[in-house]
């Protein structure tokens, strides 16, 4: 990955530190890692940094990443999911090659590992509920107590758990349990649940299996059969790890994994968790999993932010061990370096104004040059067409403007980019007193922007020519949430968390209707993120018909995580 070399220089973090340690100790041929999302869910972006960390490692140091999905949960998972998260990682720009896995490839070896723990005794089942289970578990400061079933016979289990796997049983009637440790400091480690029955389809095995492993026992032996070297995870599974290495040691597991926790992608005025997130789509809150305004790879690839700016992003905030909120603007940042080199600028104007030049020659069009992107020459140059009948930015006028507004007002003379300089002499209103057109002059010794005099004008606007434009739809997008945190937000107004769709910040969505577009933006393609000159980034959104290009604003161009950082 080119940019990722591009910062090969930074410092290391401790899981690569410790990867050069093991690797100068000739403790691995391979360096092999894993990504395991549970298809329950589209990603976002705190699953880049994850990706990121383990693809990246894969690719910096010679070996391979598995994408494995951690499919055991037949009620929430789905092919959908499983679809985009395969697109959203090749599209971030990761290859896992024929390294495509799935835990419900594992199901019959597992359930045979499951059988091998309860005859070295080191499983039981038991028949309490899970209430009855939860109940007894105990507390930080209270152990718990032994299940009644706790002593039972490995041979009296083992049949009753080949009773579970044919169906004999009710959901929740019977579980199969680790015997290990009633009074541990762990909770984890009081005899956790190993198996559940549950009746329910899986997306990948249908109804053969009515007994599903849970994610403790799944996980750490999907890693070993798999000769994954490192299992990064993130830091609430760092009490995991000792059940995780606790099954693998019972099992005598040839190869044992190594568990290692970082700090997980926290981001300011947003949501990182697929449960949170889908309540939003179901509830309607957000057009979709690929809303614009989600945190989510769909929803930024639709909002315009290429690939190569989530993987700066991810690769600045670093892995740590330590728990922390990044700012949003870091990820505007980082789209804004991105784009500012890499995007073709337009002009379009998205609250239109006439302005109408009185002494243009009546019917003249004329084709002036404008630069396709300043910061990169090879980019080359386009043709845009001029006339006495134009578009400006309504914003750009102010009748009656304060001292600071240097833009267009009655008297007043300007730059057109690329053009003339016009001065507007009279204002047209309709009935309501509503501005409706600027009549202005223009000075044909001003072709291109200079004038020959020498004389200055404090404003440089954007316009569109009104024949020659295309008109467009625009969605111009502001934070999901106002809140920083929006979920502590949510808790601390004494709503539960499912109440977050109410957090939404109401003007995170404005759609314009009347945008007119230089004629260069209807060859634009889906994907391709431009620059509106003045206004920010811009990319179609497939909601565009032949007719009506809509256009979702990726980011505006004005950075705040300058002055943030100072
Ligand atoms: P969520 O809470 O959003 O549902 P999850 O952890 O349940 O996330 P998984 O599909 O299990 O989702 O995650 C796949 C991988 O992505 C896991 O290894 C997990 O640790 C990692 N991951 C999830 N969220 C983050 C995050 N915010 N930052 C870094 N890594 C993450
Ligand atoms: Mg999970």
């Amino acid at each position: 990955m080119g940019s990722s070399e591009d910062k090969a220089d930074k410092p290391r973090d401790f899981v690569r530190k410790l990867i050069d340690k093991e690797l100068a100790e000739g403790r691995h041929d391979e360096i092999v890692t894993r990504f395991p999302p549970e298809p329950n869910g589209y990603l976002h972006i705190g699953h880049a940094k994850s990706i990121c960390l383990n693809f990246g490692l894969a690719g910096e140091f010679g070996g391979r990443c598995h994408l494995r999905f951690d499919d055991t949960n037949p009620s929430a998972e789905d092919t959908e999911y499983v679809d985009s998260i395969k697109a959203d990682i090749a599209w971030l720009g990761f290859d896992w090659g024929q390294h495509l896995y799935f835990a419900s490839d594992y199901y019959q070896r597992l359930y045979d590992c499951a059988e091998e723990l309860v005859r070295r005794g080191r499983a039981y089942v038991c028949e309490l509920s899970a209430e009855q289970v939860r109940e007894q578990r105990g507390t930080l400061t209270r152990p718990g107590s032994d299940s009644p079933w706790r002593e039972r016979s490995a041979e009296e289990s083992l049949d009753l758990f080949r009773r579970m796997r044919a169906g004999e049983f009710e959901a929740g009637s019977h579980t199969l349990r680790a015997r290990i440790d009633m009074a541990s400091p762990r909770i984890v480690m009081r005899d956790p649940v190993l198996y559940r029955i549950q009746r329910a389809s899986h997306h990948r095995t249908g109804d053969d299996w009515c007994v599903y492993p849970m994610y403790d026992l799944a996980h750490c032996l999907s890693d070993s059969f798999e000769g994954i070297t490192h299992s990064l995870c993130t830091l609430e599974f760092a009490d995991n790890k000792a059940l995780y290495d606790w099954v693998l040691d019972a099992l005598d597991s040839e190869c044992h994994p190594q568990q290692i926790e970082f700090a997980r992608l926290n981001l300011t005025h947003t949501v990182m968790s697929k449960r949170v997130l889908r309540g939003l789509v179901e509830e309607g809150k957000v057009s979709g999993w690929d809303d614009p305004r989600m945190p989510t790879l769909s929803g930024m690839r639709r909002r315009g932010y290429p690939p190569a700016a989530i993987r700066n992003f991810c690769l600045g905030v670093g892995v740590t061990r330590s728990d922390n909120t990044v700012q949003y603007e870091q990820l505007e940042h980082e789209l804004r370096q991105e784009l500012n080199s890499s995007a073709t600028r337009l002009m379009g104007v998205l609250d239109p104004l006439k302005l109408t030049i009185t002494n243009w020659p009546e019917g003249k069009v004329e084709q002036l040059t404008a630069i396709n992107n300043p910061e990169d020459e090879s980019a080359g140059t386009r043709e845009l067409p001029f006339s006495g009948s134009l578009y400006v930015e309504r914003e750009d006028f102010m009748e009656d403007p304060p001292r600071k507004f240097f833009r267009l007002s009655p008297g007043r003379e300007v730059r057109l980019r690329y053009a003339y300089f016009v001065t507007c002499n009279e204002v047209v209103k309709n009935d309501e007193g509503e501005v409706i057109e600027l009549l202005c002059s223009y000075d044909p010794a001003t072709r291109g922007g200079d004038s020959p005099d020498g004389r200055k004008v404090k404003a440089t606007l954007h316009w569109v020519s009104a024949e020659q434009s295309v008109p467009a739809r625009v969605r111009l997008y502001d934070r999901l949430f106002t809140a920083e945190n929006p979920l502590a937000q949510v808790a601390a107004s004494g709503k539960d968390g499912n109440k977050i769709g109410d957090a939404i910040n109401p003007d995170s969505l404005l759609e314009l209707s009347q945008s007119r577009l230089e004629p260069a933006a209807a060859d634009l393609k889906a994907g391709v993120t431009c620059q509106f000159e003045r206004k920010g980034y811009f990319c179609l959104d497939p909601d565009s018909t032949a007719d009506l290009p809509v256009f979702n604003r990726t980011v505006t161009l004005r950075d705040a995580w300058a002055r943030l950082r100072k």
